[in-house]
């Protein structure tokens, strides 16, 4: 019989489930859709194509995770590509990063001498910037109003390492967060396109533009997870999914159970306590603590009855912005297409990402469309070729393309997303066609999924990637709201695990984590109590 119950079998419940089962909880995890792993799942979206049907790059995952998990023991191959991006020019010419900085610089020389002196050097900082933020993004943020002995001691070593930084990389820092993107590549580079590629991070998933303010803080929760600026191109073979399936494999073997098909409808609260969660068909199925995935306005204004929370509190999680921006695009291909600027042996180019979106001008454009509720046109997009390191993803010859397309609004201003998926369908082709000439005449086949299919397939409410916007305002001991970033909600032994929870930044498995150490610690309390 479970103790704990967790709601969602994302990678984040995953990894919760695991570390919790492994200290001898018995937790039961509820996944409403039939199959485990969230926006992190591969399927078969033509007849022999497969693709990681949302997210196709991993964060990537915590190292600690992976080995406790033993992934890799589990069949889990991951691939490291190095190229790691190709970002498209608009001249016919492509910039080539690698992880190598001194690779990097060499490709940069042909756009400006002068960037590829100032690249190593921009690695550097980011470097030593990401790693002090590595700690933190590892930590639970501390309590503003009453911090505890133990997060007075976090918070004492984390101020001696801010200071160890040396002066260059703490003024860095402290500058760095509130800044637009645009403004910080700017003080580095002046190659458009070295500038649109690096800032690019800072807006994925997000509904901000280069130009917006905070972007810089985005860029440095990046940073803390994988330093090299073009950012992760790790994937695995099989795709997301077969990393989820691995994770839930181990979660079954350190001891917890996991239910598909099982929709929690309602959290239960007794006297401010959680006593367990009934099912859309009526099951009830008690627990003492319930950890809940899905993303916090979903749990607090769709799972509990309000009269268990402050009104507060409530207009809070109201206040907690959603807004999706990220279609998803999934291409069945009869062969590779040819991209301009890169050399001829393409497929060799094409195992790490593809950016399009070639100048911060550009990329404020595309965000501009979304205010208003249009649907860029010429969107950014982040693109990968499953199919490539792992040639089964698609029948032989054969390739898949996974299209991460930006900005489409949740709310368009005009027309409904049922129809305009096809608009937008052809608005990708066709800004990919001007980089890799005939690329439309390959497509056998398509997948399209508009932010609004994010929220009613996958839960994600207002079709946000990161279970809400990650923000300035909406960071750290903000996420997701202010009093309440330790994993802990106002209702006794109901906890949050999901991306909505700090540090929240994609497939790293850094917010379960960490909500699996506060179950713990919060259990324990209670035992002593
Ligand atoms: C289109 C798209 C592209 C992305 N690309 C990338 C990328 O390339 N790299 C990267 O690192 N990240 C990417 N991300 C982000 C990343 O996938 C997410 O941040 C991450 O998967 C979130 O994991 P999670 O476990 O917190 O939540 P989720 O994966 O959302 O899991 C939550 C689970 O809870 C379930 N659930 C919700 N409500 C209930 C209920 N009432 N009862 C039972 N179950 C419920 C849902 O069905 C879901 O399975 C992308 C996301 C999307 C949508």
């Amino acid at each position: 019989m479970s103790d704990t119950i967790i709601i969602g079998a994302g990678h984040n419940g995953l990894v919760t489930a695991f570390y919790l089962a492994k200290a001898g909880r018995k937790p039961l995890v509820l996944e409403r859709r039939p199959v485990v792993g969230g926006c992190a799942t591969t399927e078969e979206f033509a007849p022999g194509f497969r693709s990681s049907t949302l997210a196709h790059t991993l964060g990537p995952l915590r190292p600690a995770i992976v080995r406790d998990m033993q992934l890799e023991r589990r069949g889990v191959t991951f691939v490291r590509p190095d190229p790691r991006l190709v970002s498209l020019g608009t001249d016919g010419r492509a910039l080539v990063f690698s992880t190598d900085p001194g690779r990097t610089a060499e490709a940069i020389r042909p756009f400006s001498a002068k960037d590829a002196a100032k690249y190593p050097e921009f690695c550097a900082t980011l470097e030593r910037v990401g790693a002090f933020l590595g700690d933190l993004v590892g930590m639970t943020p501390p309590s503003i109003d009453a911090p505890s002995p133990g997060e007075l001691w976090d918070l004492l070593k984390t101020g001696r390492k801010f200071r160890s930084l040396g002066k260059k990389e703490s003024f860095a820092l402290l500058r760095w967060g509130p800044m637009a993107v645009a403004d910080l590549v700017a003080e580095w580079f002046e190659t458009d396109l070295l500038q649109a590629t690096l800032a690019a991070r800072a807006i994925h998933g997000t509904a901000m533009g280069p130009w917006s303010a905070g972007t810089g803080a985005v860029l440095l929760l990046a940073a803390a997870i994988d330093p090299v600026p073009g950012g992760s191109s790790v994937s695995a073979v099989g795709g997301a999914g077969a990393v989820t399936q691995a994770m839930a494999d181990a979660a079954r073997e350190a001891g917890a159970e996991i239910r598909t098909g099982a929709d929690v409808q309602r959290i239960l609260v007794q006297d401010g306590a959680v006593t367990g969660v009934e099912l859309a068909d009526g099951t009830r199925l008690p627990a003492d603590v319930v950890v809940s995935g899905a993303d916090p306005r979903r749990t607090f204004l769709g799972l509990i009855d309000p009269i268990e929370l402050e009104p507060g509190f409530i207009t809070r999680v109201r206040n907690y912005r959603c807004p999706g921006t990220v279609a998803k695009l999934n291409f069945a291909l009869s062969a590779l297409p040819s991209f301009r600027g890169l050399s001829s042996d393409i497929a060799a180019s094409l195992h790490g990402r593809v950016h399009v979106g070639p100048g911060i001008d550009y990329l404020e454009r595309a965000f501009d469309a979304s205010k208003y509720g249009e649907t860029s046109s010429s969107p950014y997009l982040d693109i990968t070729f499953p199919s490539v390191p792992d040639p089964t993803m698609a029948p032989a010859g054969k390739h898949v393309m996974s299209v991460h397309m930006q900005y489409a609004p949740y709310a368009l201003r005009a027309g409904q997303w049922e129809y305009e998926k096809s608009v937008l369908a052809n608005i990708v082709l066709r800004t990919l066609d001007s980089h890799a000439p005939g690329i439309t005449s390959l497509v056998e086949h398509r997948q399209v999924l508009s932010p609004r299919d994010l929220e009613e397939q996958f839960g994600l409410t207002g079709g946000h990637i990161h279970h809400g916007e990650l923000a300035l305002d909406q960071l750290f001991t903000m996420r997701p709201v202010l009093g309440w970033a330790d994993y802990r909600t106002p209702i006794d032994g109901l906890y949050l695990c999901g991306s909505g929870t700090h540090p929240g930044n994609g497939l790293t498995g850094g917010s379960g984590q960490n909500a699996a150490r506060e179950v713990l610690k919060g259990v324990r309390v209670r035992r002593r109590a």
